[in-house]
Formats: C-alpha cells, sequence, structure tokens
C-alpha cells in the first residue's frame, strides 16, 4: 500500500535522524577507504539483536537513544522548529536557533569554520543575518555540505505549502545563506530539498525521469550562475587594464575552465550512468566520480544516487526493504558517512515512508521521537 503523506513526512525527517545516527558511527574513520556493506551488515544486526534482547528481556541494558545525533540533525532540528514556530521563514529566529543550539551542545561534530560564524552572529548581535557568512573563507564563502546536510525539512515545507520550485529555492537560499554563501552549497542545498519534495511527490518511481527533473532544475540554476560568472568576468577584464593584470587573469581563467561550467548537471548525470549498469559499481568510482566528502558538490549528489540505486535490488544486501539498503549503502561508501546518509536517508524516507524504517533502527536513535513530533507539526502547519 503507498504511504500517506502523513507518512511520508514522518519517514522524512526519522530517515535523516536515522542516517545521521547510525552513519556517525563510521564518520572520519573511512575519510581514506571505503567501509564496506560487511562492516555496516554487522553493526545494523548488532542493533536488531540488542532490540530482540530487550524485547525479549535477555538483554543486559536497554540500548534506547545509544547512538547519538550530531551536528546534521541539530540544525535540521532548528530548520524545522523555526518553519513551525513562525508558520514560514524568519532567518533572524533560525539564525538564533543554530547559535543557541551550537552553543548549548558544542560537542555535536560542528565543522570548525561553522562555529566561527555562529560566535559572529551571537557577537554582532544578529544585526545583519547573513554577513559572517559571506566572510568566510576570505569572501568567497563556504562550499560545505552544511546547507545541505539540514534542508530536508524545507522540502516539507514547500509541499505542505504548495511552494513552486521558485519558492522553494529562495527559501533554501535564505537557510543556507546563515552559514554557506558559496554558490555550490546553495546549490547542494537546493538540490537536496527539491529531491526531497519530488520524492514526497512520486508514488511510482521512475529513476530516469526522478533525474531529468533534478537535471531539468540544476540546469536553469547552473545556467544562471555561469552568466553571473561571465559578467563579473568581463567587468573584471574591463577594469584591469595593466598587461600585468591581464596575464594574472588569464592564468587564472586557465585554472577556472579545468571546472565544468554545470558542475551538478555533470555530476546528475554520472548517476544515470552509474545505476543503468547492471552490475554495483566499484565502490571506489563513486568515491572518485560522485565523491563522498564535506563540499556539497562531493556529496550531494552521492546522497541521491544511493537513494535511486539503493531503490533496486543490491547483491550484498539481500533481505532488506529499499530504506535499510540506501541508508546501509551510503555508509558503506565511507567518507562523511553520517552526512551522505543523513541525506539519502531523507530522501528515501520522504518516498517511502515511516513504515520502511525498521522500529529496532528507529529505537536506538537518539532524537527520533523529537522527528516524529516535528513532521507531525509540519504535516498539520496550515
Ligand atoms: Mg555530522
Amino acid at each position: 500500500m503507498a504511504a500517506s503523506m502523513l507518512q511520508k513526512f514522518q519517514g522524512t525527517l526519522v530517515g535523516a535522524i536515522v542516517g545521521d545516527c547510525i552513519g556517525s558511527v563510521f564518520e572520519g574513520l573511512s575519510w581514506a577507504s571505503v567501509v564496506g556493506t560487511e562492516k555496516v551488515v554487522k553493526l545494523v544486526e548488532k542493533i536488531e539483536d540488542d532490540h530482540k534482547n530487550s524485547e525479549e528481556g535477555t538483554a543486559k541494558k536497554q540500548k534506547k537513544d545509544f547512538y547519538e545525533f550530531t551536528d546534521d540533525s541539530a540544525m535540521a532540528r532548528s530548520v524545522a522548529k523555526s518553519l513551525i514556530q513562525n508558520n514560514g521563514l524568519d532567518v533572524k529566529d533560525m539564525a538564533k536557533r543554530f547559535t543557541r543550539e551550537y552553543l548549548r551542545e558544542s560537542d555535536r561534530g560542528y565543522g570548525g569554520s561553522v562555529t566561527t560564524v555562529f560566535h559572529a552572529l551571537a557577537d554582532s548581535n544578529y544585526e545583519d543575518v547573513f554577513q559572517p557568512a559571506k566572510d568566510q573563507f576570505e569572501g568567497q564563502g563556504s562550499y560545505g555540505n552544511g546547507g545541505s546536510m539540514r534542508i530536508c525539512p524545507a522540502g516539507l515545507f514547500a509541499e505542505k505549502k504548495n511552494l513552486d520550485f521558485n519558492q522553494l529555492r529562495d527559501l533554501t537560499e535564505k537557510i543556507t545563506l546563515l552559514t554557506h554563501s558559496h554558490v555550490q552549497a546553495i546549490h547542494g542545498a537546493i538540490l537536496q530539498s527539491y529531491a526531497v519534495q519530488l520524492a514526497l511527490r512520486t508514488t511510482t518511481l521512475d529513476i530516469d525521469s526522478f533525474l531529468q527533473e533534478l537535471i531539468s532544475k540544476m540546469q536553469v540554476l547552473e545556467q544562471e550562475a555561469l552568466q553571473e560568472k561571465q559578467k563579473r568576468k568581463a567587468e573584471m577584464a574591463e577594469k584591469e587594464e595593466q598587461v600585468e593584470a591581464a596575464e594574472k587573469s588569464e592564468s587564472k581563467s586557465e585554472e577556472e575552465e579545468k571546472e565544468p561550467d554545470y558542475p551538478y548537471c555533470a555530476k546528475l548525470a554520472k548517476i544515470r550512468d552509474f545505476v543503468r549498469r547492471e552490475e554495483l559499481p566499484d565502490p571506489n568510482e563513486i568515491r572518485d566520480e560522485l565523491g563522498v566528502y564535506i563540499a556539497a558538490l562531493d556529496s550531494v549528489p552521492a546522497a541521491i544516487y544511493c537513494f535511486l540505486r539503493a531503490s533496486k535490488p543490491i547483491e550484498e544486501l539481500k533481505d532488506r526493504n529499499a530504506f535499510e539498503r540506501t541508508i546501509m549503502y551510503a555508509i558503506s561508501l565511507g567518507g562523511d558517512t553520517d552526512t551522505v546518509a543523513t541525506m539519502a536517508g531523507s530522501i528515501a524516507g520522504a518516498h517511502y515512508g515511516l513504515d520502511l524504517i525498521p522500529s529496532s533502527w528507529q529505537l536506538c536513535c537518539e532524537g527520533r521521537l523529537d522527528a516524529m513530533k516535528d513532521a507531525e507539526q509540519l504535516f498539520n502547519l496550515t
């Protein structure tokens, strides 16, 4: 039976929590190499055995809340609660929630540079909530995945309020700009929030059309960004009349040319190649081509890929449902395991709904009840 919209809302936020909590077990242990499905299967079987033992009363100790959530969920909760409380976006309120949450529990694994933003926000008394993030990395802004990892509640809010793509884009951009101002961080967050909204709306998943829809939206965004970049370049060239300056900008533009003009579209096209293959690709190929790292461009595509690929059977993950496969496959690739799994988990949860998330998995994760409550409140917004 198809999941109801309420179950899909619950699946999104609980799926995100589960991905974060279980994924964090391997975070940082696996930057250099893959985790592999064997280790993930072992961990999941332990979770399930502990649950069974506690149900039967044979466990030494109840293993509830055993796995703690990290910065991903700490920030996603703030996004959800701020949208609920204000029945819309209040950037100042959201910036305050991010910062206070960080100051309350600073040991959730926040990245070093984002903590600078939180301190600057508090020190400036939230006067201009976008300025501290703009000042990052000598004015370039961060291109990390911190915007995308927390954005799934925006996809729910957009669906509830029947927002069109441009409204979702605007909402996501503002939430991201509070900490990440680089265009790739913003585009990654938009791709992620739209993937969540699209998954909520999808009853029968057709991988090709799901991808094509994402590509068509990213094409517009990336074309705009490219035009903006060319305009800035032309303005700079006008200013730099000296030969020396011209030489300098020439060598810089050669460097820039190495980057594809449509980086997210290029990665989405790679996803299509990977999912069309009959055999599961070598995990190292996924890591090289899509990335499972801290940049948004090197993690959001992997999360989408894991959701899509896991909708089909995976030999090493037999007897696992599609939600379980999504999380387990995402973690098995290594890298930024909690963030890739939380993003993949929210998309999978949005599509399949809460029923596919095993209760043993839910019960071992801190923050699951809060995620349920937030999902229900977002669903009940009018
Ligand atoms: Mg984290």
